[in-house]
């Protein structure tokens, strides 16, 4: 049997109405343009490719800082605006305050990831590490996007993503993608639709 990806494209879209806040199926045009460059310091222990392709694929994520496809990040080789680091806990401090071994952190142009977490997750984290890993790019990119932090709002809620969940999570529960209100703040931010 044959599938016809458009038809099956629409399909899964028409399901994803039901679940999500996406209003239409039509083809979303990009508004913004994030590019962005991966880079390693201090010779991180994880694996390099692992760290890039996972990237791209939480910045892709229609659950995530995308707006269903009005922000698009593009990988560039030099340039680009903002720089995703995979770094050894050691050479964390290398990008300044609010930088320190132990956690990732956002400075400047810089998102860095730190290469414990990204092979060990945290303490405070109840979920798997391939969802730690899409949280944590996810976090500090909010950052980047001009997000402060956020506080859990009640006892059994899902935690924006803008808590500090790698520092523990409760009352709230572990959740890997930013909240509809966090999303719908940094739109507003870059003048786009929450989708
Ligand atoms: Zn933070």
């Amino acid at each position: 049997m044959t599938v016809n990806p458009t038809r099956l494209v629409v399909a899964l879209c028409v399901a994803a109405l039901a679940l999500t806040s996406l209003t239409s199926c039509e083809a979303v045009t990009p508004k913004v343009t994030i590019t962005y460059e991966i880079a390693f310091k201090g010779s991180p222990a994880a694996n390099h490719q692992q760290f890039a392709d996972h990237v791209a694929k939480t910045l892709a994520d229609g659950r995530g800082w995308t707006m269903h496809g009005r922000i698009r990040y593009r990988r560039v080789t030099s340039g680009a605006r903002m720089i995703v680091w995979l770094v050894r806990e050691d050479h964390m401090v290398d990008f300044g305050p609010p930088c320190m071994h132990l956690w990732s952190c956002r400075s400047g142009k810089n998102v860095a990831i730190n290469d414990t977490r990204w092979r060990t997750a945290a303490p405070g984290w109840s979920l798997g590490l391939d969802d730690y890993q899409h949280y944590v790019v996810e976090h500090e990119v909010g950052h980047w996007m001009g997000q402060s932090h956020a506080k859990c709002g009640g006892s059994g809620q899902l935690a924006p993503v803008m808590m500090q969940q790698s520092k523990g999570v409760a009352p709230c529960k572990n959740l890997v993608w930013p909240l509809l209100w966090e999303r719908k703040q940094v739109a507003a931010r870059w003048g786009v639709s929450v989708g």
